[in-house]
C-alpha cells in the first residue's frame, strides 16, 4: 500500500517536476556563453552576434537556399517596427528567438519562425536627444550573454535586459550626458565583458571604448582614443599608449583642446580569439579640419585608425592609421573582418584584419602585429596619389583644402559607411557596399564653437547653389554612384561589380549557398551569384533596405532576414536630396524562406502635398542670409537646399512656413521639442528665423517648379520611346 502511494507520488509530483525542469531548460532564453560564441561559425542555425561570428565575416555555412533555388524565395513573415526613422539593425537569432532593435534604441524579441512578438523594451529616450544625433536616431543591434540582452541607448546608456521577459536588469550611463555623445552601435560580449563605444565627433566629443562586466555593469576598463586636452593621464588603461604614442602626434593648441578631438568608436569591434585581442575602428577628428583642430598639424593618433588591445585588460597592442591627420571625416570605424588569407610563405595561411574605410582604400593588415600587408583604392578617389610601402597615403596637396572649395571623392559620407561588408572564405572575396558621394570641402573662415550643432571647421555651404535649376540638379545627381564590389583582398583587385542606380546601398550577407544578399535604399532586396555577380532573385521590400541581412535555420528550414526603414546620415544630411526617389518610410523586419507565401503590407502614410504654402518674400540679401543660416543650423536634419529625403519633415511643404509667428514658436520656442526639434533661441534671433523662413519658402517655389519641369521632361521622353 505504502509502495503504491510512493509510486503514485512519483508519478503525480516528481516526474512532472522533472519534466517541467527539462522543459524550462530547453526554454532558457539567450543561453549563450564563450564556448557558443567561439563556435558560432559551426552552428549557422543561430546568428549570435552583430557580425554573425567573432570574425564578423557575415558569411553563413547554411546552404539550403542556394543558387539553384533562390528564385523560389518568398516572404515567410513581416513584423512592423512602427517607426518612420532610420533602421540599421542586424537581428540576432538564438534558439528560435530573434532579438532586434529599431529607432530610439527600442528592442524587440520575436518568435523567429513566425514573427510573433514576445516582448518589446522601450528605454524611454527623451526625444530632444535626437538633436545630438549626427546621423539619425538609429541603432544597429544587441548582444546576448547568459540570459541577458545588451543594448546601447542613443542617449549614452548601456542596458542589460532579461532575455525572456525584456525586463531591465541593469543600466549604466557610459558618457557625460551634458556633451553631444550618442550610441548607435551594437555592443559585443567578449570574455564576460560588454564592449561599447559612442558617437558625436561631428558635434565635438572625445572618443573611447569601454568594457563593462556583463553580469552587473561595473566598468572594467576604458580606452581613450585621443589624449585628454592637457595630455595628462586619465587613470585609464589607455594612459601608457597615449603617453608613448598618442600624445606625441598632437600639438598643444587648437580646437581639439576644447571640443574633445573626436575619435569615436561608433561601429566596428571584433574579437581576434587567436591573438586574444579586441580590434576596433576609430572615427574622425573633431573638428574635421585639422588646421583648426590642431595647430601642431600632427597625425593625431588614434584618429581614423584600427587599434588592437588585449581582450582581457584593454592594454594597447598595436594600431594602424588609415588617414593620418584626418581632415575629411574619414572614419576607420567601418566593418573589420578577420580571416585567413593565403599570403604567407608558399601560400600558407596568414591571419589578417581587413577594412574598407571611408577614405576609399581597402586595407589588409597582419592581425597579429598590425603590420600593413597591402592596400588599394576600391573606388575612384582624388585625395591621394596612392599608398607608400607602409600603407601611408601619399596626399595630394590640394586635398588639404583652403577657403576655396575642393571637390573631393570620397566625401564625408565615405566610399563605404556603416553598411556591413561581408567575406566569403571559400571564394576568398570581400563584398563591399561601395559608394561615390563627393563633397566640396572648404575651410570655415568664421569657425567658432556652435552650440547643439555640427563643429567641423568646414564651410557647410561650399559648392551648394543658392538657386537650383534642373541642369544643375541633374549634374549633381550624375556625381553620385553606388555599387556592390566583389573584392579579392589577396590581389587587391575587383573580381566583379554591380552598378546600382542609387549611391547609398545596403549591407551584405554571404552564404555557403553561393549567394550574396544585398538591399538598396529604393527597396530592392536582391540575391547575386557570389562568384559572378549575376542577379538571381530580387524582391521589392517597400522601404529602404540598407541594414546588414542575416540568416538562420529552425526545424530544418533556412530563413533570410533584413530590417527595413529609411534614415541615417545620407537621408538627413547627405546626398539623398539629389538621388533617386525613396519609397514611403516604414520600418519592418522582413523574413524570407523558400516558397514563403506571405505579403509585405503596403505602407499607410499620408504625405503633405508638395506645393508652396505661401507667397515668396524677402530680397536677395535676406534669402542669402537664410541660405547660410539654414545650412549651418538646419541642413544636417532637414537636408541640403531644404530638400528632405522624407525622414524628417520637408520644410518646404510645411503649413508653418505661411505663418511667421508659428514658425518662431517652433524654431525659437521649441514647441516641437517633444519630437526632437529643440529650441534654437540660444543660437538664432527672430530676424535669423525669418531669414531661414524666407529661404525655405523660396526653395518651395523653386522646388515645385523643378518637379513640374522634371515630370514634363519624363513625359516627353516616354512619348518619344
Ligand atoms: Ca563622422
Amino acid at each position: 500500500m505504502l509502495y503504491k502511494k510512493f509510486v503514485a507520488f512519483l508519478l503525480a509530483v516528481v516526474v512532472p517536476l522533472i519534466l517541467l525542469s527539462c522543459e524550462n531548460k530547453t526554454l532558457k532564453f539567450a543561453d549563450v556563453d564563450s564556448a557558443r560564441l567561439l563556435n558560432a561559425a559551426a552552428t549557422p542555425a543561430e546568428w549570435l552576434s552583430y557580425g554573425g561570428t567573432y570574425d564578423e565575416q557575415r558569411h553563413s555555412a547554411l546552404d539550403q537556399i542556394n543558387i539553384s533555388n533562390v528564385s523560389q524565395l518568398g516572404v515567410a513573415w513581416t513584423y512592423d517596427l512602427a517607426t518612420a526613422r532610420g533602421v540599421e539593425s542586424t537581428p540576432l537569432v538564438v534558439d528560435g528567438v530573434m532579438y532586434v532593435t529599431s529607432a530610439w534604441s527600442i528592442v524587440y524579441a520575436l518568435d523567429a519562425k513566425t514573427g510573433q512578438e514576445l516582448w518589446v523594451y522601450d528605454p524611454g529616450v527623451d526625444k530632444a536627444v535626437g538633436a545630438k544625433a549626427c546621423c539619425d536616431v538609429v541603432n544597429r543591434g544587441v548582444a546576448v550573454w547568459k540570459g541577458m540582452i545588451y543594448v546601447g541607448v542613443i542617449d549614452g546608456r548601456l542596458e542589460a535586459l532579461d532575455a525572456e521577459t525584456g525586463t531591465l536588469i541593469w543600466s549604466k550611463v557610459t558618457v557625460d550626458q551634458s556633451k553631444p555623445y550618442t550610441i548607435t552601435g551594437a555592443p559585443r560580449v567578449v570574455k564576460g565583458n560588454v564592449l561599447i563605444g559612442n558617437g558625436g565627433a561631428e558635434l565635438g566629443v572625445r572618443g573611447y571604448l569601454s568594457a563593462y562586466a556583463a553580469d552587473n555593469g561595473d566598468l572594467v576598463w576604458r580606452f581613450y582614443t585621443v589624449p585628454n586636452p592637457n595630455k595628462q593621464p586619465d587613470g585609464a588603461v589607455s594612459d601608457d599608449a597615449l603617453r608613448e604614442v598618442g600624445n606625441l602626434t598632437w600639438g598643444d593648441e587648437g580646437a581639439w583642446t576644447t571640443d574633445g578631438g573626436g575619435g569615436t568608436v561608433w561601429d566596428s569591434i571584433v574579437y581576434d580569439n587567436v591573438n586574444d585581442n579586441i580590434i576596433f575602428g576609430v572615427g574622425n577628428g573633431s573638428p574635421w579640419n585639422r588646421d583648426i583642430r590642431d595647430t601642431g598639424k600632427g597625425d593625431n593618433l588614434f584618429l581614423s585608425s584600427i587599434v588592437a588591445v588585449d581582450a582581457t585588460t584593454g592594454i594597447y597592442k598595436w594600431h594602424f592609421q588609415t588617414t593620418p591627420g584626418d581632415n575629411w571625416d574619414y572614419t576607420a570605424t567601418q566593418t573589420i573582418i578577420l580571416a585567413d588569407l593565403p599570403l604567407g610563405e608558399d601560400g600558407a595561411a596568414r591571419r589578417v584584419a581587413m577594412q574598407a574605410p571611408k577614405n576609399g582604400f581597402f586595407y589588409v593588415l597582419d592581425a597579429t602585429s598590425g603590420d600593413f600587408i597591402s592596400g588599394n583604392a576600391f573606388v575612384p578617389q582624388n585625395w591621394a596619389e596612392g599608398l607608400d610601402e607602409n600603407g601611408r597615403p601619399i596626399e595630394k596637396p590640394e586635398a588639404r583644402y583652403s577657403a576655396t572649395p575642393y571637390m573631393q571623392n570620397p566625401g564625408a559620407l565615405g566610399a563605404h559607411n556603416w553598411q556591413p561588408m561581408a567575406f566569403n572564405p571559400d571564394l576568398g572575396l570581400a563584398y563591399i557596399p561601395a559608394q561615390e558621394i563627393p563633397d566640396f570641402y572648404a575651410k570655415d573662415e568664421n569657425f567658432g564653437e556652435r552650440l547643439q550643432n555640427w563643429n567641423t571647421g568646414t564651410n557647410l555651404v561650399a559648392g551648394l547653389p543658392i538657386n537650383l535649376d534642373l541642369a544643375t540638379a541633374m549634374a549633381l545627381r550624375a556625381t553620385l554612384k553606388g555599387r556592390l564590389i566583389a573584392w579579392d583582398p589577396s590581389t587587391q583587385t575587383p573580381r566583379w561589380t554591380v552598378e546600382h542606380s542609387n549611391a547609398w546601398n545596403g549591407g551584405v550577407l554571404s552564404t555557403a549557398g553561393g549567394i550574396v544578399f544585398q538591399g538598396r535604399l529604393e527597396g530592392e532586396f536582391a540575391a547575386y551569384n557570389a562568384a559572378t555577380g549575376e542577379k538571381l532573385w530580387s524582391r521589392d521590400v517597400k522601404s529602404g533596405a540598407a541594414s546588414g541581412p542575416g540568416t538562420y535555420a529552425i526545424d530544418g528550414e533556412q530563413y533570410i532576414t533584413i530590417t527595413t526603414g529609411w534614415g541615417s546620415a545620407y537621408a538627413l544630411a547627405g546626398g539623398s536630396a539629389y538621388d533617386q526617389p525613396v519609397p514611403p518610410i516604414v520600418g519592418k523586419v522582413v523574413t524570407f524562406k523558400l516558397n514563403g507565401k506571405a505579403d509585405i503590407p503596403d505602407p499607410q502614410l499620408v504625405l503633405p502635398p508638395r506645393n508652396p504654402k505661401t507667397a515668396q518674400f524677402g530680397d536677395n540679401a535676406l534669402i542669402e542670409t537664410g541660405f547660410n543660416l539654414y545650412h549651418y543650423n538646419c541642413r544636417v536634419c532637414h537636408g541640403p537646399l531644404a530638400i528632405s529625403s522624407g525622414v524628417l519633415p520637408d520644410l518646404r511643404w510645411s503649413e508653418t512656413t505661411a505663418d511667421a509667428v508659428a514658425w518662431q514658436t517652433i524654431v525659437l520656442g521649441g514647441a516641437l521639442a517633444g519630437n526632437g526639434m529643440v529650441a534654437f533661441d540660444n543660437v538664432l534671433s527672430e530676424d535669423d528665423a525669418e531669414a531661414i523662413r524666407a529661404y525655405v519658402v523660396k526653395q518651395a517655389h523653386e522646388g515645385a517648379a523643378l518637379e513640374a519641369e522634371a515630370a514634363a521632361l519624363m513625359a516627353t521622353d516616354a512619348a518619344a520611346m
